[in-house]
């Protein structure tokens, strides 16, 4: 049974196909993961025209039938195309981090707290002055969190001692204390500073991200820690292109 199903999503990625169309991969807050065929998409005079450029986000009209792997495009409009951070290109490297995860992450149903975190973020990274790396860490803050392993910011996870400065351990990515990582030879640091972060990100609202103040050294630290927290939860995270990219641009 195939019918016409609406709903919003974002670009994940394109692919050409054929001479003039496009296969989009979007991530829809209604059915997760989705395939779309645009038919036609890339001729010139195709009002479709440059919709599908990754990090738009689009209200789509297809003609969906479950269990098949993509579907038809019948009618697509901006909700917001996103043109500020587009044409920022450190928002882009952050933003083409998150993008990269939740492509490699997202499965083919309904996620609708990491689409909405999603647009929060890009919200801010577009009509904001935050900082694009400071929002990237917000996302995944609660992107780790939504998937059942947020950071425990309070105690060690070992002894339950109160937590003021350890290491986060590479096997299971929880904070310990600094007694309890004494043994760990990982290089991940977090010290009362970055907790503090942290705990700034857990509770309040990405428009309030533009107040963090971070040095230099604790913003590397934050940023590798994240990166490591993927590492050790998902075994496709190892070698993100978009985090290579990063790196070679920024450090
Ligand atoms: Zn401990």
């Amino acid at each position: 049974m195939m019918n016409i199903i609406n709903t919003k999503a974002f670009v994940l990625k394109k692919k050409n196909s054929g001479d003039t169309s496009l296969i989009v991969h979007l991530f829809s807050i209604d059915y997760g993961k989705i395939i779309v065929i645009a038919k036609g998409a890339r001729n010139i005079k195709s009002k479709y025209h440059g919709y599908f450029e990754q990090f738009s986000l689009l209200n789509i009209h297809i003609n969906y039938k479950e269990g098949r792997p993509y579907h038809y495009l019948n009618f697509a409009e901006y909700i917001d195309p996103f043109w500020k951070m587009k044409n920022n290109s450190v928002a882009v490297l952050y933003a083409s981090v998150i993008i990269e995860v939740v492509y490699k992450t997202q499965n083919y149903y309904s996620e609708s707290s990491i689409f909405k975190l999603l647009n929060a973020i890009f919200i801010e990274m577009n009509d904001s002055q935050t900082s694009p790396q400071y929002l990237h860490w917000y996302f995944f803050i609660h992107f780790f969190k939504i998937n059942g392993f947020g950071y425990n910011l309070e105690f060690c996870n070992h002894c339950g001692k109160k937590l003021v400065k350890g290491k986060i351990s590479t096997i299971d990515g929880y904070l310990l204390c600094e007694n309890c990582s004494k043994n760990n030879n990982s290089d991940l640091n977090f010290n009362d500073e970055i907790l503090n972060i942290f705990r700034f990100m857990y509770k309040k609202h990405p428009k309030k991200m533009i107040n963090i103040q971070c040095d230099e050294k604790n913003k590397n630290m934050i940023d590798q820690l994240i990166w490591n927290t993927l590492k050790i939860h998902f075994d496709n995270m190892k070698n993100l292109k978009s985090i290579l990219t990063l790196k070679k641009v920024i450090y």
